[in-house]
């Protein structure tokens, strides 16, 4: 005959050991379930000789009636414990933060540009980004078949529109809205090429000012080339002017913002001390003719760069293909 003590105080310790209500519940089915532990003794009674059948019945009797006892008491005994921990609970403590979004790197960036100049009484506008050949190169000053058309891979549609490749086909339309100077034009959009590689992607941003009014120069342009220098990239960043040749502007520069890491006096990673930062010049007298202004009278102010650019050039990227893939681990660290 088994051992009926042995085996209720092994179970008994099972189920005391028992830490939640799922865990007994496993337990009473192993013990009194269809398949548990006192269907599969009784199945037992009938291989007894007849002698001692009536006593195996009452030890499993026994063992069952042990077993539910325990069961029940350790049913109780969770529910108390539960109970206390419940009160334990402090609906004071902070909850897990769940993930919070933030505006795009561009989006801030573009911000942040606009805010700068708008410091100063730019005012920032927004024109199509479909735009006419006249307004993005023939008003402009960049005639049909001139070959700085090639540098600008443009998109072109139907009816002889074009998706705008700078935001230089703003001030048309700009001087065409205001009529007359003073003009203070913060052009921000995007804008369309036909190229791509770390440095380019067919679709990018560009910031474009233009100051229009009675004896603008070069100091003025140069003046607020170096605030925005100070103000976006550092106080002790300033700018210097290298001519050029834009078609919108005449005289035209290449403008450079001294070196991050070295503040100008040359290091491995600029060379020289300068970074190149984009175009700028005075305004074309052509350009102000075309928009119905003076040029005897009229003078202006103009830069136009990439807003990827600046961004690569203060953060350090080299490619700025991934500010475009969604990848939040990329986009996260700024
Ligand atoms: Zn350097």
């Amino acid at each position: 005959m088994m051992k009926s003590g042995q085996l209720l105080s092994s179970w008994q310790i099972k189920i005391n050991n028992t830490q939640n209500r799922k865990e007994l519940e496993k337990i009473r089915i192993k013990i009194l379930g269809r398949k548990g532990l006192v269907n599969q003794l009784l199945a037992k009674i009938t291989q007894q000789p007849p002698s001692k059948k009536k006593e195996f019945g009452r030890q499993i009797n026994k063992i069952k009636k042990g077993l539910f006892t325990a069961i029940k008491k350790q049913e109780s005994k969770l529910q108390q414990e539960s109970k206390s921990q419940g009160q334990k609970f402090d609906p004071t403590i902070p909850t897990l933060k769940p993930p919070l979004g933030k505006k795009h790197p561009l989006s801030q960036t573009i911000e942040e540009i606009a805010d700068i100049f708008e410091k100063i009484g730019f005012i920032r506008v927004k024109y199509p980004e479909i735009t006419t050949d006249w307004y993005c190169f023939g008003g402009v000053n960049v005639p049909p078949d001139h070959p700085s058309r090639d540098d600008q891979e443009t998109f072109f549609l139907e009816n002889g529109l074009v998706l705008s490749t700078h935001t230089t086909s703003g001030i048309l339309q700009e001087i065409e809205r205001v009529k007359k100077p003073p003009i203070r034009m913060l052009h921000i959009a995007k804008c369309y090429r036909r190229q791509i590689d770390i440095a380019h992607t067919p679709m990018f941003h560009q910031f474009e000012g233009w100051l229009v009014d009675k004896n603008v120069s070069v100091a003025h342009l140069k003046w607020t080339l170096d605030y925005f220098a100070r103000e976006f990239f550092g106080i002790k960043r300033v700018t210097r002017l290298r001519p050029h040749h834009f078609r919108y502007t005449e005289p035209s520069f290449e403008v450079d913002i001294t070196c991050g890491a070295c503040l100008g006096n040359g290091c491995r990673f600029c060379k020289e001390g300068w970074v190149e930062l984009g175009g700028a010049g005075m305004a074309h007298p052509t350009v102000l003719k075309n928009a119905g202004l003076d040029p005897k009278i009229y003078s202006a102010l103009a830069f136009g760069w990439g807003v990827e650019r600046v961004f690569a050039i203060r953060t350090g990227i080299a490619d700025i293909r991934p500010l475009f893939k969604n990848n939040l681990d990329f986009l996260n660290q700024f």
